[in-house]
């Protein structure tokens, strides 16, 4: 069958349907999809870039005239890619734009150019932490500085959150690093509290709260709703590997904490990695379903390709999902 894709690209694109040979064998084949912009991955320039089709995957193509050719997969699934751009809609952006960008791929935050309102936004109250793992996308302790706004710096974000027009974002989430270094936190919590946000959550990796049932309640009074945890899985194994050491004893003792606190909403976030613990889905499905008093969604991501993880590892952690029918 032959289907429109609705973004910005104009162009028929087939469909491949189940149980035919034609169709297997189109599948094989490379289609062009469209033309776009990304950035190359060294030096951040804008450069060209190419979304096609091949063997029932969508590929992202890009090439950079200093650094060469750069290939991803950008999804799995072209069918399911195909079923995403027919529900794209382009919004109409923020009446009241924080910044006018020069270049909104890399100074974006928000401005004119961006479609979009905000829904959840993320503030990183610092890029400490008190680990070290071998998986951290934010690069905790890497960068050789310390990010870290001050109260007044985040009541201004929260702030200009609270003001965009026409629709104000009305859910925050403190990350980092790790937001719970911070000793502060219960006043962010509340200052977002004061401004009317209806959702405050924090991403945490627990350690702080499994070792502190105490910090744990004041998040709690002064206004967090989320917990939003680091959870790689059942047992020590996976957390050998992506924390460098067995966090699975404080991943249990920060849920508990959090129950004694009257923090009632979890939510378990498992980092996916390839023959590391995506055997482990069911599992982690059924010990939060046994615990649904605290424990309220599973959010599994899969291992972000930036920061600390080596390059040449990325096609053997690379994880590649399928859609059942
Ligand atoms: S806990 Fe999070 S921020 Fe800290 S090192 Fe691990 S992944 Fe990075
Ligand atoms: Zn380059
Ligand atoms: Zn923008």
């Amino acid at each position: 069958m032959t289907s429109k894709c609705t973004t910005d690209c104009n162009l028929s694109i087939n469909v491949v349907s189940k149980n035919s040979e034609t169709d297997e064998l189109n599948k094989k084949q490379r289609l062009h999809i469209k033309n776009t912009i990304s950035l190359c991955p060294e030096c951040l320039d804008k450069i060209p870039a190419e979304i096609f089709t091949e063997d029932g995957s969508v590929y992202l193509s890009k090439y950079c005239s200093n650094h060469g050719t750069f290939q991803d997969i950008y999804w799995s699934d072209f069918e399911l890619y195909n079923k995403f751009c027919q529900s794209h809609v382009v919004g109409t952006g923020v009446l009241n734009p924080a910044i006018k960008s020069e270049n909104h791929l890399l100074d974006c935050g928000l401005c004119e150019k961006h479609t979009t309102s905000t829904i959840l936004a993320n503030i990183d109250v610092t890029n400490r932490c008190n680990l070290n793992c071998p998986v951290c996308f934010a690069n905790a302790k890497r960068s050789g500085f310390i990010y870290e706004p001050n109260e007044e710096q985040i009541q201004n974000m929260l702030l200009m959150l609270r003001n965009q027009k026409p629709v104000p974002c009305c859910a925050v989430q403190f990350s980092g690093g790790e937001p719970t270094v911070r000793d502060d936190l219960p006043e962010l919590i509340s200052m977002a509290k004061d401004l009317d946000f209806l959702h405050i959550q924090i991403a945490t990796n627990g350690v702080r709260i499994a070792k502190d049932v105490e910090f744990a309640h004041k998040l709690r009074t002064a206004g967090l709703q989320t917990v939003y945890l680091s959870f790689d899985g059942i047992g020590e194994e996976p957390y050998h590997i992506t924390r460098g050491f067995n966090a699975f004893p404080l991943k249990n003792a920060a849920i508990n904490n959090c129950r004694t606190a009257g923090i009632a909403s979890i939510v378990l976030v498992p980092t996916l990695i390839k023959e590391v613990n995506d055997h482990q889905v069911g599992n982690i499905i059924n010990f939060a379903s046994e615990r649904l008093d605290v424990i309220k969604g599973v959010n599994f991501q899969p291992v972000a390709f930036t920061g600390r993880i080596d390059q040449t590892e990325r096609e053997k952690k690379e994880l590649q999902f399928q859609i059942f029918y």
